[in-house]
């Protein structure tokens, strides 16, 4: 009995946090009026070891986000070791430098961090041949002074339609990282200002479909204003060093 205890608590935490977040997203949906099916969970990766990323594909989780484009390549191959290779989603989401491009065009499957043309233009030439089209979303800066990443609200539109028109790419959202906040109110009008772009640009005649919005301390609110996809690091993971 007490060894299973300790065998359940040590095998399960990132498991049972899976859990925990999906029963999360679940409540939200339900309190949203949405299908669950409409919210796809990305587990923030960053930081953690393969085997974190392997306990949590145990446990069910298939698109994982990462940030640093070495750690996540390293990582990826870690994985493919052990033949948990091609079920896997790769999701890059931190600031993208030039130099870094074609790391992230040959080994994922989606960026959700694209804020200028030339970031995309380089994604497009470089994304290999044979490969689908890199999955694509531009970030978009909804907390004004509060906040220095991201195409700015203004811009987005011109920016959108080039890269809609890029080869090797699919254009298919928009992406945010508002402030940190605790005010509930505050949290839903940044997610209600990116619906709204996004609302928008498909007035325009573009196809967005996906809203990159609401990380753990905030999945609620972003669910609430039409998140497709949830970023969630800390709550799955734990608070990182
Ligand atoms: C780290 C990170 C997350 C996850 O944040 P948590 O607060 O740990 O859930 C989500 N999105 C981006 C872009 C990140 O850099």
């Amino acid at each position: 009995m007490g060894c299973c205890i300790l065998y359940s608590l040590y095998m399960t935490s990132i498991a049972a946090n899976l859990q925990a977040v999906r029963a999360r997203v679940a409540t939200a949906c339900n309190a949203a009026g949405r299908e669950v099916e409409s919210v796809q969970l990305l587990a923030v990766s960053k930081t953690w070891p393969a085997e974190s990323v392997r306990e949590a594909v145990v446990a069910g989780q298939r698109a994982f986000g990462e940030n640093y484009v070495q750690e996540a390549v390293d990582k990826a191959a870690e994985l493919a070791k052990h033949g948990l290779g091609p079920d896997l989603e790769w999701h890059f989401i931190g600031p993208l430098q030039s130099n870094k491009t074609r790391l992230v065009a040959e080994n994922f499957a989606w960026v959700h961090s694209v804020d200028r043309l030339k970031i995309a233009q380089r994604l497009a030439a470089q994304r290999p041949t044979g490969f689908t089209p890199l999955q694509v979303c531009i970030q978009v800066n909804v907390s004004g002074e509060n906040s220095k990443s991201g195409c700015a609200t203004d811009q987005v539109s011109a920016l959108a339609h080039s890269v809609a028109a890029l080869p090797g790419l699919r254009l298919r959202g928009l992406m945010a990282i508002p402030e940190p906040s605790e005010d509930r109110d505050l949290q839903r009008r940044r997610f209600a200002m990116l619906r709204n772009v996004c609302e928008h640009l498909n007035d325009e005649g573009l196809t967005l479909d996906t809203l990159s919005m609401g990380m753990s301390h905030d999945l609620e609110a972003a669910i609430m204003e039409g998140a497709t996809i949830v970023r969630v690091g800390t709550a799955i993971f734990g608070a990182r060093a």
